[in-house]
C-alpha cells in the first residue's frame, strides 16, 4: 500500500517524532495549565476568614462620613490627621483610636454600612466565607441598643449571601477587661436572636483577664448550644489556652502564638484538631513578634497545628486577609503548596457542616492543580 507523503516525511524523522511526543505529554500531563504568580495565586484562591472584629473593619474614610451624618464630634480634623491617628505605635494608642471610631456608630444603617463595606471589599480577594466577631458591649454600654447593633449587621450579612455569594457566621464577643456579670447580661440579651448567632468568643485585652474569669457565662452559652472561641495565648501566656480548652470548651483558639512553650498542649490541640487563627499583621503591628520572619506560623504547621490566616482588625493593622497571606509567604518563603494547604484549614476549621467543608476544600484542590 502507497504511503502518503506526510506519513513517509515524519517516519524518517523518529527522534523529532519522540521530541514532539515528550513534549505534548509534558504540556498535556505534567504542566500546569495555568502559572500565577504567588500575588495572584494568593489572590484568586478561594479562603475563609475565621478571626475578624467588624469594629477593626471600619476605615477612615467611612468613619468621617458617618461621624458628619450622626453630628459626632471627633478630634481629628481631616482624613490625613485620622489616618495619621490609625497609624498607631502601641497598643494603648490602638485602643483609644478604635473606641474613638466605634464611638461614631449610632443607628442600623451605619452598622449596616460598615459590615457592607467589609464584605464588598473581601469579595474581590475570593472571600467566599467569613466568620464574624462582633462586640455589642463596646456598644450598649454607651446607650446603643443591642438590637441596633445586630439587626445592621446581620441586614448585611444577608446582603452579602445573596448578592456576593458569601457565606458567614457571627459570633459574639465579650469585652474580657469587663466583668462577668456584664457579660451574663449580654448574653440574655442575645439570646432574643440566637438564631443569628453561632458562636461566643473572648476577646480584648488578655494579660490579667484569664479564661476563668469567664467560665460560668460559658457554660451558659454552651446549655444554650452556642459554640465557643475565645482569644488566648497572643499576650497572654499557654496556660489561658489550657483554661480556654478545659474550662471554656472552645472549639477555636484564637490567635495561640503562645502554645508553642509548651509541648502537651501542641499534643493537645494536635490530637483535638483545634484551629489556631492566626493573625501575622496583627502579631507584626501590636508586636507580639518584631519581625516577620520571626513569625511561628512556620512552625506551627510543622508540629501539625490547624493553623489559618486571619487580618484580626484589617483596617488598623495594614491589611485584609490577602495582605495577611502575602506577607507571611513572602517573610516565610511559603510555597503555592502551604498557601494551598493553609486555604483548605480555613474552611477545615470553620463553623460550616462538613458537608459544604469537603466541597470548598475540593475547590482549593483543583485551584492548585490549575494554578500551581
Ligand atoms: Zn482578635
Amino acid at each position: 500500500m502507497r504511503r502518503n507523503v506526510k506519513e513517509r516525511d515524519i517516519s524518517l524523522y523518529p527522534d523529532i517524532q519522540m521530541i514532539i511526543r515528550c513534549y505534548m505529554s509534558l504540556f498535556l500531563n505534567k504542566l500546569p495549565m495555568n502559572t500565577l504568580s504567588i500575588e495572584d495565586f494568593i489572590s484568586g484562591i478561594p479562603k475563609a476568614e475565621l478571626h475578624l472584629h467588624i469594629e477593626g473593619t471600619f476605615e477612615p474614610e467611612l468613619m468621617s462620613k458617618i461621624a458628619k451624618r450622626n453630628n459626632k464630634k471627633i478630634k481629628y480634623q481631616s482624613i490625613e490627621e485620622l489616618k495619621q491617628a490609625y497609624n498607631f505605635n502601641n497598643l494603648q494608642d490602638f485602643l483609644n483610636i478604635y473606641y474613638e471610631s466605634a464611638g461614631v456608630l449610632i443607628e442600623e444603617q451605619d452598622f449596616y454600612e460598615m459590615t457592607w463595606a467589609y464584605l464588598k471589599k473581601v469579595h474581590t480577594q475570593n472571600l467566599v466565607h467569613a466568620e464574624i466577631f462582633f462586640d455589642p458591649q463596646t456598644h450598649t454600654d454607651r446607650g446603643i441598643k443591642f438590637s441596633t447593633v445586630i439587626d445592621g449587621i446581620h441586614r448585611a450579612l444577608e446582603d452579602a449571601r445573596n448578592k456576593l455569594g458569601i457565606s458567614s457566621k457571627l459570633i459574639m464577643c465579650f469585652l474580657r477587661h469587663l466583668d462577668e456579670e456584664a457579660a451574663i447580661h449580654t448574653l440574655k440579651e442575645a439570646l432574643e436572636y440566637k438564631d443569628w448567632i453561632t458562636a461566643v468568643g473572648l476577646d480584648s485585652s488578655e494579660v490579667y483577664n484569664p479564661p476563668s474569669k469567664f467560665q460560668r457565662v460559658f457554660e451558659k452559652a454552651k446549655k444554650e448550644n452556642l459554640l465557643t472561641v475565645a482569644h488566648a495565648g497572643e499576650e497572654g501566656p499557654a496556660e489561658y489556652i489550657w483554661e480556654a480548652l478545659r474550662l471554656l470548651k472552645v472549639s477555636r483558639v484564637d490567635h495561640g502564638n503562645h502554645c508553642l512553650v509548651d509541648e502537651n498542649l501542641i499534643k493537645e490541640l494536635v490530637k483535638k484538631k483545634i484551629p489556631l487563627t492566626v493573625c501575622p499583621l496583627s502579631n507584626l503591628k501590636l508586636k507580639v513578634v518584631q519581625d516577620l520572619k520571626q513569625h511561628p506560623l512556620r512552625k506551627m504547621m510543622d508540629k501539625g497545628l490547624l493553623v489559618t490566616i486571619n487580618s484580626d482588625d484589617p483596617a488598623y493593622f495594614g491589611g485584609y486577609v490577602n495582605e495577611n497571606y502575602l506577607a507571611i509567604t513572602k517573610a516565610l518563603n511559603l510555597s503555592k503548596e502551604d498557601i494551598c494547604q493553609l486555604a483548605k484549614n480555613s474552611f477545615a476549621a470553620s463553623f460550616l457542616d462538613e458537608e459544604k467543608k469537603q466541597q470548598m476544600m475540593k475547590q482549593v484542590d483543583k485551584y492548585y492543580q490549575e494554578n500551581r
